[in-house]
């Protein structure tokens, strides 16, 4: 049995990392502020008696013995991480710092949940990680790309300087239950909205891309990324490279919704970029085939079941 530390354990993708990591027979210890991720997100691990909540910054030390740690520990939608942009900041470049100070001490394996942002409005599609981007360092995104770039650089350094054990996955665009309703990254919002029967919010003229990836399949690629071997360290892309605009999302939340929402053009935010795609030759190769197994259409199906159950929650909660 391993001991395995999780940081930002109560966020979106965190969660779904300590049940995973739970259900393998691990022992897990889950850290979090509690800034974006909630307790109803892990409140059915909590009766597990090798789950473990803790409720910690990472921007200050923290000391336990593990074998293993995910840093996942960092807002993750445009309207969160703009909000105090240099607690962003501090967020990926100090909580790095804490948490390759306690690999090293440990000897614990360490990865990064880097992103896709560090390509910034990529001017190469798609994305291979050779890439080096294209991020404008003062702008409203810069908090969010620079500190995970920085974030990098500092893995990369103690792995050099100090060979500690690493391990870098960009993850792009993912989408999926335990998401916030507020979260304000477009799956939800649309989502939301069409189950509202509110107007879906297009920002600009819905023609940028992303490619969405369905939680299931990144935690996979996470896992097979911490299990792969030693000289491996990455970065590596996971994410799916079906590609759509905002136009072809949002038509298909309303098909499958069967939604009365209409479409409403608002101004595009300021460096959001026009098109993402990873490029996952890598990820293939070094983590035995992976590759997303769930389409578009299914991902969200199983996201709008979600939503439904918490909005009627919400509802019942008001009356
Ligand atoms: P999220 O906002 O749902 O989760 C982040 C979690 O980190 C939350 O529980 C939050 O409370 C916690 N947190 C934030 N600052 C903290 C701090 N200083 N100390 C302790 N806890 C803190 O976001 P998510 O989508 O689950 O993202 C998880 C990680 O994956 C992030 O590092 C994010 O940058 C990365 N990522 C996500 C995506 C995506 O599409 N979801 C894409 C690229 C990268
Ligand atoms: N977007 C949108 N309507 C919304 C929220 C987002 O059209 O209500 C757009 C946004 O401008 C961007 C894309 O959807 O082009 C993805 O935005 P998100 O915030 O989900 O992630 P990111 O920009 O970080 O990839």
């Amino acid at each position: 049995m391993k001991r395995v530390l999780v940081t930002g354990g109560a966020g979106f993708i965190g969660s779904h990392l300590c049940q995973r990591l739970l259900e393998e027979g691990n022992e897990v210890i889950c850290l979090d502020n509690y800034f974006t991720g909630s307790k109803s997100n892990i409140l059915h691990l909590m009766d597990n008696p090798y789950f473990e909540l803790v409720r910690h910054d990472i921007t200050h030390p923290y000391f336990a013995e593990v074998d293993e740690i995910y840093n996942m520990a960092c807002p993750a939608s445009p309207v969160h991480y703009q909000y105090n942009p240099i607690k962003t900041i501090k967020t990926s470049v100090m909580g790095a710092i804490n948490m390759l100070g306690l690999a090293k001490r440990v000897k614990a394996r360490i990865l990064q949940a880097s992103t896709s942002e560090v390509y910034g409005d990529p001017t190469v599609h798609p994305q291979p990680e050779s890439y080096w981007g294209n991020v404008n360092p003062i702008g409203l995104r810069s908090c969010y790309d620079e500190g995970k770039r920085c974030a990098e650089t500092l893995f990369m350094d103690y792995h050099n300087s100090n060979k500690v054990d690493i391990k870098i996955i960009r993850i792009f665009n993912t989408y999926g239950p335990n998401m916030n309703p507020d979260d304000g990254r477009v799956v939800s919002n649309f989502i939301v909205q069409a189950l509202q029967g509110k107007d879906i919010t297009i920002y600009g003229d819905g023609m940028q891309t992303r490619s969405f990836q369905y939680v299931d399949d990144l935690i996979e690629g996470t896992v097979r990324m911490m299990n792969s071997p030693a000289d491996f360290i990455g970065p590596v892309n996971i994410g799916n490279p079906h590609e759509f605009t905002m136009l072809e999302l949002a038509e298909n939340i309303i098909d499958l919704i069967g939604s009365s929402s209409q479409l409403v053009h608002l101004p595009l935010p300021k460096d959001d970029p026009k098109q993402r795609r990873p490029d996952i030759s890598l990820a293939k190769e070094k983590l035995g085939d992976w590759e997303p197994r769930i389409q578009l259409r299914e991902g969200l199906s199983k996201t709008i079941n979600y939503f439904e159950k918490v909005l009627k929650k919400q509802v019942h909660n008001t009356i």
